[in-house]
């Protein structure tokens, strides 16, 4: 039966293909699709880990008996049988070797699979003795994926891409409840034609990460992992927020229309990408590039980027279980980026994590913190480990000797807040110098994304020699709207007169001492907002590299000295998106 679910459009584009449903908890496992011929050896490993934990209850019963107390625990008892028979459950065994042989999933991806599969029939069991057998079976996959994990090696890139070409038929899109910055990173080299998760705001950093992607996805689609079972056919609409589950051939078809009508607009904009970003009064633009890995470089530099700018080094630091990268492995990634934009400038932002970017899943420093968002995030928490701020200092420095590097410091508040990280960029200088290491040098800048700071803008120019406004932020903290929450995402308002108001002033304020300033908030890369952007005289625009070409599309078409005069009537006005309408 054909129903849809609505959400949030966050990444542009349509995505047809097979639900994928993952569990929350079950994200970190490997996903990935074998060749046909690879199915048997697939199952054998699956084999080989039931033998291993049959072995190990067995072993547990003997024991037990041994001491004589099977009597004493007869609840023990039970618990290991019903085990021991769970994992020789028919439905378990099928489902996998079906998921294994006819869809090519990987092994540990087969069992999490056929695991919510059989879930889902225990939920709508009525007696409560079976229902609770679910967290039985839970119990035995999660052994028998630890025993795999031991065996498993990891998949590189080249491996999935292999594995694509050797085995899928049908796209798959990923359905989840919810997906952390570091979870989408891991499918970041996956398999997936679309995203769609229950929770997450427009600018949540779920989002921005599948928007870097270029996929298809909708966020805040509340019960969607709920509602889509395992392997329906799904039509993500990034366009419009829509999932339209099992659909009819006639929806299939106009989406499939939808889907071709977006490649060849795409086909049409990448013939812009040598064409200078100049208005039609010759203004030149700089677009630069968001980034979140070193490797994606490469799709800043295909898009045509003059340079990055921003590269969000926190997705280094995350997933990594508390095990921060060292002062080399920084410093090699930081190399990687530089050297990968072949002399074009690499704006390398300190880390930033807490609010919904925690370091591991479910493990943030800011899990028992009430409100993240407004606590240990971003500079505050690199202050607050003063040793671990110097260790990525020195990596950035170190970086600096091998192309054009700027320094970008996140929401920044306090003037005791800019001495202080400035004293330790000037310490990281000294301890390299002592060491004799050599380092280059890099122009400082600092975030603009909290009022206090666009409120205050001469005392940031005193310091800083650039200015970089994230809007997603400034957004959020002007109107106390948690950015990652779909339930106030209504009252996300990027149009917010209070918004434009500290934007242009953040603006006019750096260009009156003739330093640099650009957005690198999400709101650069809305081609609604372009030509307001540029009114208000923005000259710099750092965006996902997908979204380059379709910005600068909106430049070569407009007026920059036309838009000015126009840009003042929008910041005059009580509600600023009715004349953006017109
Ligand atoms: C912003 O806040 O606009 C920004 C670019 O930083 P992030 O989205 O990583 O918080
Ligand atoms: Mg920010």
């Amino acid at each position: 039966m054909t129903f849809s679910v609505h959400g949030l459009a966050v990444s542009r584009g349509v995505a047809i293909g097979r639900a994928v449903i993952v569990a929350a908890s079950r994200v970190d496992v490997a996903h990935y699709l074998i060749a046909p011929e690879e199915a048997e050896s697939e199952i054998e490993r699956l084999r080989r880990a039931r033998t291993v934990v049959a072995e190990d209850i067995a072993r547990v019963q003997r024991t037990l008996g041994e001491l004589g107390s099977h009597d004493a625990h007869p609840e023990l008892s039970a618990l290991l049988d019903v085990h021991l028979m769970l994992l020789q459950d028919e439905q378990l065994t099928n489902g996998v070797k079906h998921w294994v042989v006819e869809r090519h999933y990987n092994a540990e991806w087969a069992l999490t699979t056929q695991l919510e599969v059989i879930s889902r029939q225990f939920d709508e069991m009525e007696d409560p003795y079976l229902r609770e057998r679910k967290a039985d079976l839970e119990q035995v996959v999660d052994r028998l994926l630890r025993v795999m994990r031991g065996e498993t090696t990891s998949v590189t890139t080249s491996a999935v891409a292999d594995a694509v070409r050797k085995g899928t038929e049908d796209p798959l899109v990923l359905i989840a409840h919810d997906l952390s910055p570091a979870d989408m990173l891991q499918f970041k080299q996956s398999v997936f034609a679309g995203f769609v998760t229950d929770v997450g705001g427009k600018t949540s950093h779920t989002a921005i990460v599948a928007r870097s992607m270029d996929i298809p996805a909708v966020v805040g689609a509340r019960s969607a992992s709920h509602l889509i079972r395992q392997d329906d056919w799904v039509v993500i609409d990034g366009d419009a927020g829509v999932v339209v589950v099992d659909p009819s051939p006639i929806v299939l078809a106009e989406y499939g229309f939808k889907q071709r009508q977006g490649e060849i607009e795409r086909e049409k904009l990448s013939r812009l990408k040598n064409t200078p970003a100049v208005t039609l009064d010759g203004q030149k633009i700089e677009l630069l590039a968001n980034i979140e890995q070193p490797g994606d470089a490469v799709a800043a530099l295909k898009a045509g980027a003059m340079g990055v700018g921003l590269f969000r080094s926190e997705f280094l630091f995350m997933g990594r279980s508390g095990q921060l990268p060292d002062e080399e492995e920084q410093y090699q990634a930081y190399r990687r980026a530089v050297e990968g934009m072949q002399g074009l400038p690499v704006t390398i932002r300190t880390v930033d994590v807490g609010a919904d970017k925690p370091l591991d899943r479910g493990a943030s420093r800011n899990d028992d913190h009430l409100n993240p968002a407004l606590g240990l995030r971003a500079i505050r928490w690199s202050l607050a480990d003063p040793a671990m701020f110097l260790v990525q200092l020195r990596a950035i420095l170190r970086a600096a000797t091998h192309g054009p590097v700027n320094l970008l410091i996140p929401m920044l508040a306090h003037g005791s807040e800019i001495r202080q990280a400035l004293a330790l960029v000037q310490r990281a200088r000294e301890q390299l110098d002592a060491a004799g290491v050599p380092h280059g040098p890099v122009q400082l800048g600092a975030m603009i994304e909290v009022p206090a700071a666009a409120l205050t803008i001469p005392l940031f120019l005193r310091h800083f020699d650039f200015l970089s406004i994230g809007t997603n932020d400034l957004i959020q903290y002007t109107l106390a709207i948690d950015r990652a929450d779909e339930a106030v995402s209504h009252l996300y308002d990027p149009l917010h007169p209070a918004v434009l108001q500290l934007v242009a002033s953040t603006i006019a304020q750096a260009h009156a001492l003739g330093k640099g300033v650009s957005v690198c908030g999400e709101m650069a890369g809305d081609v609604t907002l372009t030509r307001l952007l540029l009114g208000m005289g923005l000259r710099s625009f750092s965006m996902h590299p997908s979204q380059i070409l379709a910005v600068k599309q909106q430049i070569l078409r407009s007026d920059s000295g036309k838009l000015a005069g126009w840009a003042q009537d929008v910041l005059a006005a009580d509600e600023p998106a009715a004349l953006l309408a017109d």
